[in-house]
């Protein structure tokens, strides 16, 4: 095992035997120093059975784990299908109904995506919601960030929120279903919390999968009132500017994506902000600057 043998010669310092490399034998331990101190310390530690029983054994071990890589692959594998097909059946609401955001006072935030049931195929809206902070006037909705995990009482099934889902529902004429809210028992964490569940069939809407579905899939269908007081531009400026001549007098910054910006930035329509499907660069073209006046200034041309 070590190369060293009854005929080889013992050096002058036979203590140098101790670091002889052991590594490719069958003990755990790499120099043959470690492995008589753990045999003075521990005892010896052989493993009990004849080399080919040994090494069968190893083989079963190593299969078992080889099984067990498998089954975690593939666990894993059937996830990402069911994330990629609950993202194809996923459409934004605003393609389907029409950009609106309802907005309220100091009401929730509210996101919303259209999909549909994995069972039974029943189309039916998901919503995520926020609470506005209490005082503050919000210039943006902020980003969408999608809860991960819930726990047994949901901000999404406040009656606030479920009144602004109904409100924008009717608004909207959205002839869909909401999902239904009730209490389900995590696998994982053996916990109790609130669920989105088929309305019609009544399976389970995981939350790690809604949390899955991608940002283009949701619209912001509520938000509280947006701050107005730079927001006037329009009515200041005496009479309207034909759309037509040159620029525009003034490019709008784009509306910041988180909420800690408040108060400094002037302040896009509120009906640009939810249509999202427009970029920046296309909301600020003379077209688009024209297209906003129209609907904000009733300018006709
Ligand atoms: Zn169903």
């Amino acid at each position: 095992m070590t190369g060293f043998g009854k005929s080889s010669e013992i050096p002058p310092d036979p203590s140098v035997l101790m670091d002889l490399d052991i590594s490719c034998g069958l003990s755990d331990e790499d120099t043959l120093g470690e492995f008589v101190g753990n045999l003075l310390r521990r005892g010896h530690g052989w493993e009990h059975g004849r080399p080919d029983v040994q090494a069968a054994r190893h083989r079963q071990e190593d299969e078992r784990a080889a099984r067990l890589r498998d089954e975690e692959k593939r666990r894993r594998e059937a996830i990402e299908a069911r994330i990629e097909e609950m993202n194809r059946n996923s459409a934004a609401p605003e393609a389907a109904f029409g950009a609106h955001t309802v907005h309220t006072e100091d009401g929730p935030i509210v996101w919303a995506t259209l999909t549909q049931c994995w069972n039974c195929d029943h189309p039916m809206l998901l919503w995520n919601a926020e609470s506005a902070r209490p005082g503050r006037q919000h210039s943006s909705a902020g980003t969408l960030e999608v809860k991960r995990e819930v726990g047994p009482k949901r901000y999404e099934n406040h009656p606030d929120v479920h009144k602004a889902v109904n409100k924008w529902m009717q608004e909207t004429r959205a002839d869909v279903q909401k999902a239904t809210i009730k209490p389900r028992r995590s696998k994982t964490k053996a916990a109790e919390y609130s669920a989105f569940v088929c309305p019609e069939c009544d399976a389970l809407i995981g939350q790690m999968f809604v949390s899955c579905i991608r940002t283009d899939k949701w619209s912001l269908i509520s938000a509280p009132l947006l701050k107005r007081a730079t927001a006037e531009p329009a009515k200041a400026t005496g009479p309207a500017i034909d759309p037509r001549k040159g620029k525009p007098q003034r490019q709008r910054p784009p509306v910041a994506p988180a909420l800690s910006t408040y108060y400094e930035r002037p302040i896009v329509p509120e009906e640009l902000q939810t249509d999202r499907r427009k970029t920046w660069a296309e909301l600020h073209s003379p077209d688009g600057v024209a297209e906003a006046r129209r609907k904000f200034m009733g300018t006709r041309d």
